[in-house]
């Protein structure tokens, strides 16, 4: 933790400085209580995606819910074991030696991508080290190829036809994961029951089977309790723990990146340049040409906008909208929905100021029950030296 966090309430005078990440407690809370419902109803263990939302400041309220992290790299490894409690889960589409030594002694689970992998790297595993290997079920639910597990030639996990019960003796766990974003529950069923038959003489000799991320549980009207009971017949089936592993499910919605207009420009629609850049500060935006929402926006507004950013980039724009009222220098916007793979993709690009991130904590109970205003935390701050260092050393 920082020495010195620095405090604000929102009702302070002086405006917080654009762009920035403000991070809101009270949505946390409640996709973390969804969460715990899946969990008490499945007895499903939740492990949180470090690959999709890092910001550990915000770990004290998430590791209350959750039961571990897992990881895509081994830095991922080393921050979940020191900033959360629980489970630490080590995964990754290639190891190299230092890695596994870096992270045999702190990983409570250790998974591996390729049956070669496994056969080089299980020797210099400690004896107590509960192993695991991810499968490719060769079936899968994603919007994008880009993001699809099982695309053609696919390098993520092993296929039924490379698994033999020679190599499962050699684990304790198998790892799926094979959804992106899916909200739809009967389409996730039918996946389930694939691996479920495909897999059954795997999944009966192994304790634990992570079936990854990429259900959006959270969704609203999304069917928890039949997701769960689901889940509760696949482990009893298998006798196994099962692991879920949501990344984006956990953060999705309860994140804003707010940003300041500094120029509106004209090229036959109106744009207006914002101090921050999708390519910086919001890539998937622009990987997934997914263009971002914004809160100001309506439907019906009678002002169209380009939100566009201030990179050098031509096509570097977070989206187009109607406004109730046109926008001026110095008008703020608020980005709905930025803190999965947003976070994590921080860079440096054009030498941009990098977004502030806050996090505002929920009131809690003052005297009598009144209810105390939200501090607004500060969870970091950058600066010039800090782009400069990623560079160089002075
Ligand atoms: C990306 C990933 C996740 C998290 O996915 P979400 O879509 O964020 O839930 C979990 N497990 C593995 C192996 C992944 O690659």
């Amino acid at each position: 933790m920082p020495a010195a966090k620095a405090m604000q309430t929102e009702a302070s005078s002086t405006p917080l400085k654009t762009p920035y990440f403000m991070i809101h407690e009270d949505k946390l809370l409640r996709n973390l209580e969804i969460c715990k419902q899946l969990k008490d109803l499945s007895g499903v263990k939740l492990v949180l995606a470090l690959k999709c939302f890092s910001t550990w400041g915000t770990f004290n309220t998430i590791s209350k819910y959750l039961d571990g992290t897992t990881s895509s790299g081994p830095y991922e490894v080393q921050l979940g074991h020191e900033t959360f409690p629980g489970e630490t889960h080590a995964y990754s589409v290639g190891y190299s030696e230092d890695d596994v030594i870096a992270v045999r002694d702190i990983a409570d689970k250790i998974i591996f991508n390729s049956v070669s992998q496994l056969e080089r790297m299980q020797p210099l595993l400690n004896a107590a080290s509960s192993v695991g290997l991810r499968i490719n079920p060769e079936v899968s639910y994603a919007g994008q190829d880009l993001a699809d597990p099982a695309r053609a030639y696919s390098r993520l996990g092993v296929k039924k036809s490379g698994l033999t019960a020679e190599t499962v003796a050699k684990l304790d766990g198998l790892m799926f994961h094979m959804n992106c974003e899916n909200k739809d529950f009967v389409a996730y069923n039918k996946i389930l029951a694939t691996i479920s038959e495909q897999f059954s003489a795997h999944l009966d000799q192994v304790s634990w089977v992570s079936l990854g991320g990429g259900l959006f549980f959270t969704y609203p009207g999304y069917p928890v309790a039949e997701l769960a009971l689901a889940l509760k017949a696949f482990a009893e089936k298998h006798q196994v723990q099962l692991y879920l592993e949501p990344g984006e499910a956990v953060i999705t919605d309860t994140t804003d990146l707010v940003v300041s207009v500094l120029d509106i420009v004209e090229n036959d629609k109106k744009t207006v340049i914002v101090d921050s850049a999708t390519e910086a500060h919001r890539l998937d935006t622009l990987i997934y040409n997914e263009p971002a929402s914004f809160a100001e926006a309506t439907e019906n507004g009678q002002h169209p906008y380009i939100i566009g950013s201030c990179s050098c980039l031509a096509g570097d724009i977070f989206g187009e909208a109607n406004f109730p009222q046109p926008l001026q220098v110095g008008d703020r916007l608020t980005i709905k929905d930025s803190a999965g793979y947003t976070m994590v993709k921080l860079n440096w690009f054009n030498g941009l100021k990098m977004p502030s991130i806050y996090y505002k904590r929920v009131g809690s109970g003052g005297v009598d029950g009144e209810r105390v205003e939200g501090k607004i935390e500060s969870l970091n701050q950058f600066n010039y030296q800090d782009f400069k260092a990623t560079l160089g050393q002075d």
